[in-house]
């Protein structure tokens, strides 16, 4: 079975060339030109005839090929929907801020966390990511929307802490200098709390930013609305992020859906407000992008702002995001479940 070969570290890359004859400093080549824009093995114009044919036979450079892309018309929002070589489905959306691109990227295909107002978990988890189709497409959207990408938010479909290994190499991989050497500090990981590897996240990779999902602040209702929480509850899940920023030095974020008359609430606020008491921290509210098939329902902007408020009041630091590609299928999930049921 042919290799993705953009899941190969130059270390890694080199042992197989070496093994097919070659010599080193070709390895070196050909990592070069997996992260400038190719499509195929015949691009690289100063490696020789014998060895791409070698490489064609060996190797394949993108596990991914593009099944719809849609551009907003009313902002720079581009969404991405890949086909893997075994069938399944990705997602991966392309935002513009004014200090950069960002690409918020899939780590499995579908989710097996089932948080309520989700559609990503809808279909149940199909399998993990490699990391050639995580770091895939990073390098996909910005060949395909020819846009320099400075920033990745792994929030996509998937809980990227549960494909941690292939996680962990991604980020060696995006991060190696003689390829994307993008910095830790431009990629964020958002997670629905896996304490566990949190713990490891905090070893391995301390600079790369954390974003917890939390979107709601005491058990009870957090477990209506995310099954994890019945595993790590509230109250371990913030203490383990007191330790991660103590260990890190980091300041950590947490998302928090606002969800009406469910977890928007002035005493929800306030609930809120305590639990994060003397945390450095940022929370992010974020208007339910409403999907159809949960049947939940979303606060509106006036009211995300009058949460902010509270929240500011109370001494934390609160923003509302700002809904980006509104008209084209914003949540995550979406296109790739609506690809699903039509
Ligand atoms: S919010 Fe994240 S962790 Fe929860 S089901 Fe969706 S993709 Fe999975």
């Amino acid at each position: 079975m042919k290799e993705d070969i953009r899941g190969l570290l130059p270390e890694e890359l080199e042992e197989r060339l070496v093994v097919m004859g070659e010599p080193a400093f070709r390895a070196k080549q050909v990592f070069q030109w997996l992260y400038k824009d190719i499509e195929s093995f015949r691009d690289m114009r100063n490696i020789p005839k014998a060895l791409i044919c070698k490489l064609e036979d060996t190797f394949f450079i993108s596990g991914l090929s593009l099944k719809a892309h849609q551009k907003s018309r009313i902002d720079s929002t581009e969404k991405f929907l890949f086909e893997l070589r075994d069938g399944n489905q990705i997602e991966s959306v392309l935002m513009g801020y004014k200090y950069g691109n960002t690409v918020c990227i899939s780590s499995q295909a579908g989710c097996r966390m089932g948080c309520k107002f989700c559609a990503s978990g809808l279909l149940g988890l199909s399998r993990n990511l490699t990391p050639g189709e995580i770091l895939g497409q990073v390098t996909e959207v910005s060949r395909i929307s020819g846009r320099k990408i400075s920033n990745v938010v792994i929030m996509g479909t998937g809980e990227p802490l549960d494909n941690y290994q292939n996680i962990s190499k991604f980020l060696r991989l995006i991060h190696e200098p003689k390829g994307m050497n993008m910095s830790m500090r431009s990629i964020t990981i958002s997670t629905c709390g896996l304490i566990d590897k949190l713990k490891c996240l905090a070893e391995d990779f301390p600079q790369v930013n954390v974003a917890i999902s939390l979107h709601a602040p005491t058990d009870e209702k957090r477990s209506q609305i995310m099954p994890i929480n019945k595993k790590f509850p509230v109250s371990q899940l913030i203490g383990e992020c007191r330790r991660y920023v103590e260990k890190t030095g980091r300041r950590i974020s947490f998302e928090y859906t606002l969800l009406k008359d469910f977890n928007d609430g002035n005493e929800d606020m306030q609930t809120l407000a305590k639990l994060l008491r003397g945390l450095n921290c940022h929370v992010n509210l974020i208007p339910l992008n409403q999907v159809d098939e949960t049947g939940l329902l979303t606060s509106g902007r006036k009211r995300a702002l009058e949460c902010m408020e509270i929240l500011s009041s109370k001494g934390i630091n609160a923003t509302v995001r700002r809904q980006l590609g509104a008209d084209i299928d914003g949540a995550c999930g979406q296109l790739r479940l609506k690809q699903s049921v039509e």
